[in-house]
């Protein structure tokens, strides 16, 4: 049964496949701008150890260095575009835990996405798929109230009981894609907090900061009490916390799929938004849209009237764990009782190269015990769609990471990024363990709350 499920799937997949007829090599029609960079690999392979999909198969094809060497070979005309080239380019996580282990600072992940956005400017897909496609990046991600409405529809499966029937039952056995989705989807909220939220709220006490709140559209969704904690914290620090209702999704699952120009419309359009908000800082509790806002410099590069608007918003764009540190935080006094231990977003600790800050705010929450995870900075499997998209590899290194934090004893598993809540939330089920999974900063908001005034 199982090998006919994956006979199906593969079928369905192939239907998605592109045609390759006229076109042959990456990067032909202007190239990348940074072409000096991955000719430093000198094939040391001190990244294969910490590759999570190398780790998975061994096979040097799915490693960093061989994905270098692939794109080296497709750019150079020495070995053409296939499927089976483009099948291996999306085997990678874009975790970039390469990056921060490469001795000669080879961008291997920002190749891997530069060469899927030229798969995607030429890959043709047949109409259902393209359709499929285009509509969720097209026209659901860019406009929060239709996601919010497909939510809603979500929300309604799940009141009525239907989502226990289908999980109860084989009905989704032949669509594993869907059925990945399905059980990654956790209990909705009644209202996203998007719609909760105050334009403006004030600062707690007197003013020190005028902050404005980058919601991403996950947070808003699937973790609105997170984001609530993002807010009440700041207030409580004295920054007045300023969420313009017209920001749009961040353009990260645009970028990790290769679909530019939607997120450079997405980018020019925060922008926009942003600099009417005047803010001295922009902040956001979202791993992923924090690394896409200090991202979106480069992703202007080539508009002359943005780029500069866009350097401008990014020496503004902070985590929330980066924030509160440099503000400083006033430490909390209330405690929380509790043994945590904390995974590092791969958007966090390798695209933004932020690993002590949340430790450091979890260290100071009086009455927890912290306890340091190990493989702490290894991928969840998560990656956006990659846990829906490549289901056996996911779920090996989501076992891989549950199997660390179990060895914690910990109770309590901190992070801050939504994909990894989704995925580690997906993991305590596969475990049984009773793990509670939270955002750093709902601990520091329940430190605040316990100080009773
Ligand atoms: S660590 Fe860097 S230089 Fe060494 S093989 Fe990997 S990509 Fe090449
Ligand atoms: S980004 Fe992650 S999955 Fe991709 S090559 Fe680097 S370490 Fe491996």
């Amino acid at each position: 049964m199982v090998s006919q499920r994956f006979r199906l799937y593969d079928i369905m997949w192939s239907m998605t496949e592109i045609t390759v007829a006229d076109w042959q090599w990456f990067f032909t029609e202007g190239g990348h701008p940074d072409n000096e960079n991955i000719q430093r690999c000198i094939r040391c392979g001190l990244c294969l150890a910490v590759c999570p999909t190398y780790q998975q198969s061994y096979l040097e094809t799915e490693s960093p260095r061989g994905r270098v060497a692939l794109i080296k070979a497709a750019s150079s005309g020495s070995l053409k575009v296939s499927p089976n080239l483009v099948r291996l380019l999306y085997v990678c996580l874009d975790c970039r835990a390469c990056q921060t282990t490469c001795p000669s600072g080879v961008k291997i992940g920002e190749w891997v996405i530069a060469a899927r956005a030229e798969i995607e400017a030429h890959r043709r897909r047949w109409v259902v798929p393209q359709f499929l496609r285009d509509t969720i990046y097209r026209r659901l991600f860019p406009y929060p109230e239709r996601l919010e409405m497909a939510a809603s529809a979500l929300r309604v499966y799940q009141r009525v009981g239907l989502e226990k029937v289908v999980r109860g039952s084989r009905v989704l056995k032949p669509f594993p894609a869907v059925e990945a989705m399905e059980r990654l989807l956790p209990p909705l909220p009644a209202r996203p907090l998007r719609q909760e939220l105050p334009e403006v709220a004030a600062a707690w006490g007197q003013e020190r900061l005028r902050v404005g709140f980058f919601l991403g559209c996950f947070m808003s969704l699937f973790f609105p009490e997170a984001s609530a904690s993002t807010v009440r914290v700041l207030r409580e620090n004295g920054c007045t916390v300023v969420t313009p209702r017209g920001q749009k999704c961040c353009g990260a699952p645009h970028l990790a799929d290769g679909e530019m120009e939607v997120a450079r419309d997405l980018a020019r359009h925060n922008v926009r938004v942003f600099e009417q908000a005047q803010v001295d800082y922009v902040v956001t509790d979202c791993a992923a849209c924090g690394t896409e806002l200090k991202a979106w410099p480069e992703l202007l590069a080539d508009d002359p009237e943005y780029a500069p608007r866009a350097r401008a918003l990014k020496a503004k764009a902070r985590d929330i764990t980066e924030f509160l540190v440099g503000l400083p935080l006033r430490p909390p006094q209330g405690e929380v009782r509790a043994r945590v231990t904390y995974h590092d977003p791969c958007h966090l600790a390798h695209a933004q190269g932020i690993a002590q800050p949340p430790r450091h705010l979890l260290k100071s929450i009086p009455g927890l015990e912290y306890v340091e995870l190990a493989e702490a900075n290894w991928c969840c499997g998560s990656a956006g769609t990659y846990s829906i998209t490549h289901r056996r590899y996911s779920q090996g290194i989501l076992d891989r990471k549950m199997g660390n934090i179990v060895a914690t004893g910990a109770r309590v598993v901190a992070t801050a990024n939504p994909g990894c809540l989704l995925q580690l939330r997906l993991g305590a089920q596969r475990t049984r363990k009773p793990l509670a999974l939270v955002h750093v900063v709902e601990l520091l908001d329940r430190a605040y709350r316990a100080e009773g005034h």
